[in-house]
């Protein structure tokens, strides 16, 4: 692979915070290990933390409980709209309810395999652990999870598993886990250890002598600029998914928080790794800003086909049994419609780039649940999913009761983010990464209801014991508005700002971002090659020029701007996109989401290639090429083979 000039290859990396020993013993003897700050101390420590979803909501509500001053920033107009709120399908934790062979080891070991053999044992076994106390902690704060006819909590099933072990409020899982972790922030807020910043945009990070000691944030209402430092900061800023333009993720999600980080030293991994989910509203126009999501909850009782012949345009529900391919359960007999979602959104390309795609353009497979009604009734079927049913049919006019849906893969989510240790910090010192930003445990292909899991896990019990570790190093020395690192922060900022403003040009924000998505989807989609990814990194090169020229923002920074904000947030998606695609480039092994088109098995799996890329790619910025440094993954606990679904 030639990739020189494309990047170098700097000092390996490593984790230096999780313990050696069983990998079961590893968190408690870490909490051990780590230095305490007593409650008299807290309330002289300061932490900003951005975000407000399930990662960075939790985070800011335990350290205000613990008694350190908090300052918490979101973007929305209230913390409670984070994207967190989205999550539909459920929470995954080994509590082994339904007593059907579940454990801490299995969750584990499901989630190692599900990440096709790219995450870290520690982090993992960590999570699978910590898990079960999630679960408690919700019950205990109200949320309002299913229960069975008996009282008690209900579970599902959810892709890459054969236990149930998903739980669930409806399809409104993410909205009454946030209300519940809202509900803590707020207290913390009236008791005065929270102070909220809402519609506040972070766009720079401030270091000070090496470490993380504040932010600058824009007030998004009136344009001010300010300065804000702490003792450490944590980014809780959630998932990169929309620098495909379309994704099911909020509009509003952007990886700015992250990538300012990243051009100050924090490393990025894996960027190339993005989830593609099977199970998503087809776009159905060039209008369309915005995909939807239909849960993988339905798979657990929804059949997934297309009809045997090549461009059968027959109404479904006259095709007959023997002339249906359920291919899922055809190829995968063992897991069948419940494979991870990798598996699934590859097999739905397939069957239609054969010609057998349903749909306008062929481009949809059907997800059918007339066996369920006959077999459950309408009632319970109503129960499980009768808020998917009705967006369903809300946006595409058809009713799921009576005919199948028509679904088709979407971006959803990014296992990659900036790179952190066991503690969760990155490799700048005092900044802090939990959620969906950081890259830790998913791999290379994020199982259904692992990230709500994961971003509790980070913000109610792990974040809480690490940062105190860092934190018991101080006092710190206080940081001023005047200190040279604030000012030159600040006037980064404006500076940018006012470059944005006087462009001027004849192009919208949005029609870059749009141009850059196609690019995206095409060639560092679903499938992707050494030729279109080459193609990917000139043209994002070309059009990031063209954006600095021609891009047109109209207003004041002095105003609410969202031109002003989307222009910003582009720019950062632009530097993204192309280092993606040089992940993805020199990758050429094919594992979970990230599939290489050169690197299959005969019948079409992915193939890794663990002797040449058992590792995590964390990369630095330099503003040119940049440097990929090398964590290599060991497996002491699972034994890495090929993964097999079927
Ligand atoms: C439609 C949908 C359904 C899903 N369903 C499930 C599910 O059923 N189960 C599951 O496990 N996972 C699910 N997921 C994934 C899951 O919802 C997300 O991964 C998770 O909620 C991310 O949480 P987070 O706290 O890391 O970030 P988010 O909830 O995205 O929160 C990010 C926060 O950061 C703030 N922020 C970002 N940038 C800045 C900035 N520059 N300045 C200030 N503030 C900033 C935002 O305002 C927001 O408060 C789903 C995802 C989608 C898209």
């Amino acid at each position: 692979m030639n990739t020189v000039n494309l990047f170098t290859e700097g000092e390996p990396i490593q984790d230096t915070r999780a313990p050696e020993g069983p990998v079961e013993q590893r968190w408690d003897k870490r909490r051990f290990g780590g230095k305490l700050v007593n409650p008299a101390n807290r309330r002289k420590l300061s932490v900003i933390v951005v975000g407000t979803g399930l990662a960075g909501g939790s985070a800011a509500a335990t350290l205000g409980e613990l008694g350190y001053h908090v300052k918490s920033f979101c973007y929305q107009d209230s913390p409670r709209r984070a994207h967190s709120i989205a999550a539909q399908g459920g929470i995954n934790a080994a509590k082994n309810y339904r007593n059907d062979g579940d454990s801490i080891q299995r969750l584990f070991y499901d989630t190692v395999k599900g990440g096709d053999y790219r995450s870290r044992e520690s982090n993992v076994y960590r999570l699978a652990q910590v898990s079960v106390e999630i679960i408690d902690q919700c019950v205990a704060q109200g949320v309002p999870f299913a229960r069975e006819y008996g009282g008690l909590l209900d579970t599902r099933s959810f892709g890459g598993v054969q236990v149930s072990r998903t739980f669930y409020a409806r399809g409104q899982t993410g909205q009454q886990l946030l209300l519940g972790a809202y509900q803590a922030l707020e207290r913390q807020v009236a008791a005065g250890t929270v102070e909220m910043f809402t519609r506040h945009e972070m766009l720079e990070l401030i270091i000070v002598d090496g470490a993380a000691r504040g932010i600058v944030a824009r007030d998004m209402v009136t344009g001010e600029i300010e300065t804000h430092t702490a003792d450490a900061v944590v980014l809780a800023s959630g998932g990169y998914g929309n620098v495909f333009f379309l994704s099911t993720n909020a509009k509003g999600c952007n990886v700015t928080a992250t990538w300012r980080a990243h051009r100050k030293g924090a490393l990025f991994a894996n960027p190339c790794y993005t989830q593609i989910h099977p199970t998503c509203i087809p776009q159905s126009g060039d209008h369309q800003s915005k995909l939807t999501l239909m849960s993988e909850s339905l798979r657990n009782d929804g059949r997934v086909w297309v009809p045997v012949a090549k461009g059968d345009k027959r109404d479904p529900r006259e095709i007959p049994e023997d002339e249906r391919d359920y291919y899922l359960e055809r190829i995968y007999p063992s897991f069948g419609n419940l494979v991870p979602r990798d598996i699934a959104s590859r097999a739905a390309k397939n069957v239609c780039d054969e010609g057998r795609g349903v749909g306008p353009g062929g481009l949809g497979v059907y997800l059918d649940f007339a066996d369920a009604i006959q077999r459950l009734g309408r009632k319970a079927v109503a129960d499980k999913y009768g808020n998917l049913f009705e967006m369903y049919e809300r946006i595409t006019g058809e009713d799921p009761f009576e005919v199948p849906m028509r679904i088709y893969p979407a971006v959803h989510y990014t296992m990659g983010g900036l790179w952190v240790d066991y503690d969760l910090q990155s490799t700048i010192p005092g900044l802090f990464v939990i959620g969906e930003a950081n890259f830790s445990d998913h791999g290379a292909n994020r199982l259904g209801a692992s990230a709500l899991m994961q971003g509790l896990a980070d913000g109610y019990f792990v974040l809480p014991n690490t940062i105190s570790d860092y934190l018991a190093k101080g006092p710190f020395p206080k940081v001023g508005d005047d200190h040279e690192a604030v000012v030159e922060a600040r006037e980064s900022v404006t500076g940018r700002i006012e470059r944005l403003l006087s462009i001027d040009g004849d192009r919208t924000p949005d029609s870059f971002h749009r141009e850059l998505g196609a690019l995206m989807w095409e060639y560092c989609g679903m499938e992707r090659t050494d030729e279109g990814l080459r193609k990917a990194i000139d043209r994002i090169r070309e059009l990031r020029e063209e954006f600095w020229t021609r891009v047109k923002v109209p207003g004041e920074n002095e105003e609410l701007n969202q031109a002003l904000e989307k222009a910003g947030r582009i720019a950062d998606f632009f530097e993204l996109a192309e280092l993606m695609c040089i992940d993805a480039l020199h990758r050429t092994e094919s594992c979970g989401g990230h599939f290489r088109a050169e690197s299959q098995t005969p019948d079409g799996e992915a193939l890794r290639d663990d002797e040449h890329f058992a590792y995590v790619a964390a990369w630095e910025y330099t503003g040119d090429a940049p440097v990929l440094h090398k964590e290599n993954l060991e497996y002491e606990n699972v034994k890495m083979v090929q993964r097999s679904y079927k």
